[in-house]
């Protein structure tokens, strides 16, 4: 029955008409090359098709062909080729459906298609030394390799090609054939299928698209190195206006230099322009050298970047002396927060050290040493529920104030902490008002004049760590204030970016190797959220 349709599509096909793409590449994506020979191997046996012209004629229409070759309106083509796509695929699944176990086991069925392609003549005739580019090389012998393509049905597809070793008659050089449909001598899959692997990438992980494609992990990473590296081999700069330094630690490597990351984005586009081990001027010196090569100096306005100086040298070296160096509003808030941390920690040193000092007095005393061991214990007690206490609420510390205000018993346990260290109290106060010059002020001038109050306000306290931060915003000013001028620079995503950096570390498919963590960084911003993620 399914042959009759096949064979009356087959039919109604003028010959005139005939379309032009090949049955190899309707499946493959291969072309110059033509199928010699195909089996179907299954459970360690292998049978010749022989009437694959009939699946051959399926593979080559999609519904807008059958459409016009049939004269028939779309939606009438459309449900043809439904009952041909399914015809084909039940041959392809050759009869009998696959074992349960297995499948639930690699998604697939376990028969395999096996094409055996070979060359053209037509490409042959084309073919040139790789040592003096003229034609007339000789094909010799060479070994048969076997590469992945798309699956067909249910079936996993490959083809079998003979690599053929040539000589030219003219230089005498003796190379290997290259194949045009694979993307590197090493591939074991088809440049098709390594798009299929990249696309699958975007929405699943390594080991689940290995699974669901039945190949090695090793062959999805490599694949997916392989089209990034091609795609972000060359990063186009000219036109970059505002960029964004920025330094991130990583677990990765054990060697020292390998902990941090620098990297550098537009902040126009969000595009990744540079990452590279490291940090520092000596991160960004290749970068340097980039940006001399591609002539994008003279266009680069802006730089945003942390207070932390460490970027100072590199921009007077390497940039125009005009360009305007921002401190954003991320950076400023995340050295805050370093401060009050630390005010927290220093806090908690000081509960250590009032104990230990109790503690020696109590040994010395001459008191019944019953009651100084009670005594003893509950200085420990006591320590123990201090640092409890600082080390839990670590966290509330850092949150912002409106979204502690949504939960009443952290709020609580907030305000407990708060009326009794004042120092930390202090901290948190000045966070939040820095935060809140951010969040109102609408001119430069206006927040030059919160910045003033603030710095008073932190020096007025007394705490070494706020008075610190005073310096720094004072120091740093007209960098910071840079960025009323930069309103439009995204500096609200270097935040999200950076937690998309940690997202990416955090999967478990380990960053030793750094040139694929580095290309994933580069692909960072055209990944689309996935449900579940973050
Ligand atoms: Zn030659």
């Amino acid at each position: 029955m399914i042959y009759a349709i096949i064979s009356c599509v087959d039919l109604a096909v003028p010959q005139e008409k005939k379309v032009h793409k090949s049955w190899l590449y309707s499946i493959t994506g291969i072309s110059g090359y033509q199928v010699v020979a195909q089996r179907i191997e299954r459970h360690g046996r292998s049978r010749e098709i022989r009437n694959a012209h009939v699946l051959a004629r399926c593979g080559t229409l999609d519904a807008g062909e059958l459409a016009f070759l049939l004269d028939k309106p779309p939606h009438v083509a459309l449900a043809i080729l439904g009952i041909i796509l399914n015809a084909t695929a039940a041959l392809a699944a050759c009869d009998t459906p696959p074992s349960r176990g297995r499948r639930r086991k690699t998604g697939m069925s376990d028969s395999t298609l096996v094409l055996t392609i070979a060359s053209r003549r037509s490409r042959d005739e084309g073919l040139t030394c790789r040592g003096c580019a003229k034609t007339g090389v000789v094909p010799r012998k060479g070994e048969t390799r076997r590469i992945r393509c798309h699956d067909f049905g249910r079936m996993r597809c490959y083809v079998e090609v003979e690599v053929r070793r040539m000589r030219c008659p003219k230089c005498g050089r003796l190379f290997k054939e290259r194949l045009p449909f694979v993307t590197s001598p090493k591939a074991r899959v088809t440049r098709a299928f390594e798009w299929l692997i990249v696309t699958e990438r975007e929405t699943a992980s390594i080991s689940d698209v290995a699974r669901k494609l039945g190949v090695d992990w090793r062959t999805v990473k490599d694949a997916e190195k392989r089209v990034l590296e091609a795609e972000y081999r060359t990063v186009d700069l000219k036109g970059v206006a505002r960029i964004g330094i920025d330094e991130l630690y990583v677990f990765a490597g054990e060697r020292k230099n390998r902990k941090y990351i620098t990297v550098v984005r537009d902040l126009d586009t969000g595009r990744v322009l540079n990452v590279s081990r490291g940090k520092g001027e000596a991160a960004l010196k290749e970068f340097a050298y980039r940006l001399r090569r591609q002539k994008a100096i003279k266009g680069i306005k802006c730089v945003c970047m942390d207070m932390s100086n460490a970027y100072f040298a590199w921009v007077a070296k390497n940039l125009d002396k005009d360009v305007l160096i921002v401190f954003d509003h991320f950076h400023v808030i995340m050295k805050m927060n370093e401060h009050v941390n630390n005010i927290r920690r220093l806090a908690m040193a000081q509960v250590n050290s009032d104990t230990r000092r109790r503690l020696a007095e109590l040994a010395e005393s001459d008191e019944d040493k019953e009651a100084v061991r009670r005594l003893m214990l509950n200085a420990k007690k006591k320590q123990d529920k201090a640092r409890e206490y600082l080390k839990g609420n670590m966290r509330l510390l850092l949150m912002n104030a409106e979204d502690i205000a949504e939960h009443p018993k952290a709020q609580a346990r907030l305000d407990r902490m708060l009326a009794k260290y004042a120092d930390i109290n202090a901290a948190y106060l000045l966070k939040e008002k820095l935060r809140s010059i951010y969040a109102h002020a609408k001119t430069k001038l206006e927040a030059a004049g919160l910045f003033r109050d603030w710095i008073a306000e932190a020096r007025a306290t007394k705490v070494d760590d706020l008075a610190a931060m005073a310096k720094t915003i004072e120091d740093h000013l007209t960098g910071i204030l840079g960025f009323w001028e930069f309103r439009g620079a995204s500096n609200a995503s270097v935040e999200g970016f950076n937690n998309k950096i940690r997202w990416l570390i955090k999967q478990a498919y380990g960053y030793h190797d750094f040139r694929y963590f580095r290309l994933k960084v580069f692909d960072l911003p055209n990944l689309k959220p996935r449900s579940g993620d973050c």
